[in-house]
């Protein structure tokens, strides 16, 4: 199966795993992408405990993942399972979209 690199937005100890984990309501081996809710609040209760410089990183990152999977293959492993391009672009827009209307501490 093609790989394609993504942020690692499973792994707590970099900043975009810490603030997917606050949208992630099951394991990723149960539910997949759906364990996964990107929701305005959510994010803001992260957003208020790390620094601007973090937040600003993190919805750097989603933003490069939207635009280099344009050139991904069609289907590849994300996460927990093989998913269309489409799929992943998509779960990332959702999280682009929630983080728009948050506010970084200051
Ligand atoms: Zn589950």
């Amino acid at each position: 199966m093609a790989a394609f690199d993504t942020p690692p937005i499973d792994d707590v100890r970099t900043p975009i795993g810490r603030a997917f984990w606050q949208c992630c309501h099951c394991d990723p081996s149960c539910c997949g992408l759906d364990a996964y809710e990107f929701r305005f609040d959510s994010f803001q209760t992260w957003a208020s405990s790390v620094s601007r410089a973090e937040f600003e990183q993190v919805s750097a990152e989603v933003d490069q993942a939207i635009e280099a999977l344009e050139s991904a293959p069609d289907r590849f492993y994300f996460l927990d399972d093989e998913h269309s391009r489409s799929e992943v672009s998509d779960w990332f827009r959702r999280a682009q979209e929630a983080l728009t209307a948050v506010r970084p501490a200051d």
